[in-house]
């Protein structure tokens, strides 16, 4: 149920992060008739693959349905991970997922070495991160996950008790978790302006509202008609992710879409926000339908997230639910209001792991699975240095194959019914298990 009063006066559904990088409206362009490489999608994937091939002289095209950076890139909550969840429940062997949690890390370095190199002012710390149980086995399940991350990636993960959970956490909503320091917190559109302004610099041809449509192949090379006219190129990257629409349908068919939900409260003061987060580390959860929350950069407020529902409803409709959600963790905030209410779309694959590849000739950077402030820049990068003929070793997301869905067609009709479910594991988890 809507409750017009936690809504501030100046209530917005925008992002809270575009209060200082808005995604351009304006970009000066033409349509190039031939480039080397067009890329489809202008989020992290798509730059930072523009990016290394345009500094490599490949002549590169970004193309944007919208503005540039509308899609999760601008949207998102600003955890930065080192591969806290990566192939979790992906049901894979325990040395892949050492590979993927190793890589994972390697990812995270990357990102790093481009906001130094590119000089990006984007509130990045290394705050860590914690990871609240829900219950007592999901408590031990992280026991377990901190030893992996420790011996694979050094990753300073300790687990916190919960008769110490408050020395991370103002709330006793878990059962103890993880704290994990190789972690941390930025501005996500800031990150992306960032992005955006070098690959500028760089010279990258970037389409802002110029959607791609039908892609044709002929002799090894692409047609692909936009709704500015058509565009010759060698090589074609797809870096959608939860946008992913029937332009590929081989792709279409294998990421869901699922839309998340960020609520940001007003300013409620730098002593409040320490006495909620007493180490001003991000958090996530371990369940199912987790919630992630955060100080603001400027740690005057608090954003909280989470799927506060699986159908695609506007944000004012789901704000009331995450403030409920919010509260929960955090009784002491009912009351504040909230200044800003968004959604965005994640893309979720059948084994729960970010890929890249090629398939029919056509590169893709696909999968988020919740988590790609780190993973889809890096995915980008590769899938350049692919193109360039300059990776040096395998990526084990590349290694693995983007399954099927079975009985998926494109429409993710079921999801109300499969996130209610995972609800109620949830509270089955929180009420039942010890
Ligand atoms: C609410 C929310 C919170 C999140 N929180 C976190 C977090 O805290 N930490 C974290 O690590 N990750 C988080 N994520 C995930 C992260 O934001 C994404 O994984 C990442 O931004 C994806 O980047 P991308 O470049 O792959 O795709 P996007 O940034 O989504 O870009 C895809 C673009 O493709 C464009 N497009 C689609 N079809 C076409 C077409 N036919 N022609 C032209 N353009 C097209 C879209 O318009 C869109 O702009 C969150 C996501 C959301 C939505």
């Amino acid at each position: 149920m809507r409750r017009d009063y936690i809504f501030a006066d100046n209530f917005k559904i925008d992002p809270y992060w575009w209060e200082a990088a808005r995604p351009d409206l304006e970009e000066e362009f033409e349509l190039p008739e031939n480039t080397d490489v067009l890329i489809v999608g202008s989020g992290y994937a798509g730059l930072s693959a523009a990016l290394e091939l345009q500094r490599n002289g490949v002549e590169t095209c970004v193309l944007d349905t919208e503005a540039l950076g509308w899609g999760a890139s601008s949207r998102n909550g600003g955890h930065v991970s080192g591969g806290v969840n990566i192939g979790k429940t992906s049901g894979l062997p325990a040395e892949m997922i050492r590979r993927m949690i190793d890589e994972a890390a390697a990812a995270y370095d990357h990102l790093e070495r481009v906001i130094e190199r590119e000089e990006i002012d984007c509130f990045y710390t290394r705050c860590g991160r914690f990871v609240g149980a829900h219950c007592r086995s999901a408590y031990r399940a992280l026991e377990r996950r901190a030893d992996e991350l420790n011996s694979v990636a050094e990753s300073g993960a300790v687990m916190i008790p919960r008769d110490r959970q408050r020395e991370v956490l103002g709330s006793d909503y878990y059962h103890g978790g993880m704290t994990v320091d190789l972690s941390g917190a930025l501005h996500p559109s800031l990150y992306h302006r960032g992005l955006l302004n070098a690959c500028r610099a760089a010279k990258v041809t970037l389409c802002p509202y110029t959607k791609a449509g039908r892609i044709e192949s002929h002799n090894g090379k692409f047609l692909i008609e936009t709704t500015r006219g058509e565009i010759r190129a060698s090589q074609v990257v797809i870096a959608t992710n939860g946008y992913t629409g029937d332009l590929t349908p081989w792709h279409q068919r294998r990421v869901v879409p699922v839309a998340s939900y960020i609520i940001v409260t007003e300013e409620i003061g730098r002593e409040r926000v320490r006495a909620l987060f007493p180490s001003l580390r991000v958090v996530g959860d371990s369940k199912r339908v987790l919630y992630y929350f955060r100080p603001g950069p400027d740690h005057k407020r608090v954003l909280f997230g989470g799927r506060a529902s699986f159908a695609s409803k506007p944000a004012i409709e789901t704000a009331s639910r995450l403030y409920d959600f919010m509260c929960s963790v955090f009784p002491e905030l009912r009351g504040v209001r909230v200044t800003h209410g968004w959604t965005g779309n994640v893309a979720f694959t059948y084994d729960r792991v970010p890929h890249f590849g090629t398939r029919s000739g056509i590169h893709y950077a696909l999968g988020c699975n919740g988590s790609g402030v780190v993973m889809m820049g890096y995915l980008g990068h590769r899938v350049a240095l692919k193109i360039l003929g300059r990776a040096n070793r395998l990526s084990v997301f590349e290694a693995l194959d983007l399954p099927d869905i079975p009985l998926y067609g494109g429409n993710p009709w079921f999801l109300p019914l499969l996130g209610g479910y995972y609800r109620f594991r949830d509270w089955i988890d929180r009420t039942f298990t010890v």
